[in-house]
């Protein structure tokens, strides 16, 4: 009742549009959620999400949930999740993507999920990591494991937006480690982050965990950038 009053003076707001969300709507409205552009690529293997990876890390599986350009809905998405803390928009869309997952029956055999994480400063100073809210819900979905401290990010990498390919390379050499290899023999370890453009992220997370006994990766992320 409170919330219903609440909800008329200050009425939440579409994360896109920004105009008034109404009934069940949460958000995101009707229309926008609508407008998104899904890439249902987790069920195929060779799709874009796994033909951007190769050659550079041998993944089981890679899956990417939305298609991510310019001012589209899915930029507006990862914009609330990653500056806005709009952890109930993660929560949201990291369901979503874990049951796309699941349906695609091709990440079955996964043991332990983990996010891309963020500098413990970064972390600190936003409250959050986008990328860990997101593969909790994944983890949830698949009913295995959670694995947020043992891959971690060793230094500051000074952001990759308006960064090349060969830039974004460089700035992610040695970026990350891990404190535990041993917890990872054997496994097959599901990596999670927000967005896959060049890859060089991802590519960095693996060159961490290469030299692992028997680790077997895969890759999801909520969405993927398209020219
Ligand atoms: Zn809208």
């Amino acid at each position: 009742m409170v919330h219903d009053i609440l909800r008329l003076i200050f009425p939440d707001l579409c994360c896109h549009c920004g105009e008034p969300l109404v009934g069940d709507e949460r958000n995101i409205c009707t229309l926008c959620l609508s407008k998104i552009t899904w890439t249902h690529n987790a069920a195929h293997s060779e799709n874009d999400t796994e033909i951007r990876l190769t050659g550079r890390i041998p993944v089981v599986a890679a899956a990417s949930l939305l298609e991510f350009h310019k001012g589209n809905v899915a930029q507006s998405i990862i914009h609330q999740i990653k500056y806005h803390g709009n952890t109930q928009l993660a929560h949201q869309f990291g369901t979503i993507l874990g049951e796309e997952l699941k349906a695609s029956r091709r990440f079955d055999d996964i043991d332990i999920v983990a996010p891309v994480p963020l500098f413990w400063w970064r972390h600190l100073r936003r409250g959050y990591n986008q990328s860990q809210l997101l593969a909790a819900e994944v983890a949830k979905t698949l009913q295995c494991q959670l694995s947020t401290n043992n891959l971690y990010r060793r230094r500051h990498t000074p952001s990759q937006t308006h960064r090349n390919r060969q830039q974004r390379i460089d700035n992610m050499v040695s970026a990350f480690s891990v404190r535990s290899p041993k917890q990872l023999e054997g496994k097959h370890l599901l990596l999670i982050d927000d967005v896959l453009t060049t890859g060089a992220t991802t590519e960095s997370c693996y060159h961490a965990l290469q030299s692992i006994p028997d680790l077997r990766i895969s890759v999801a992320t909520l969405a993927i950038t398209v020219s």
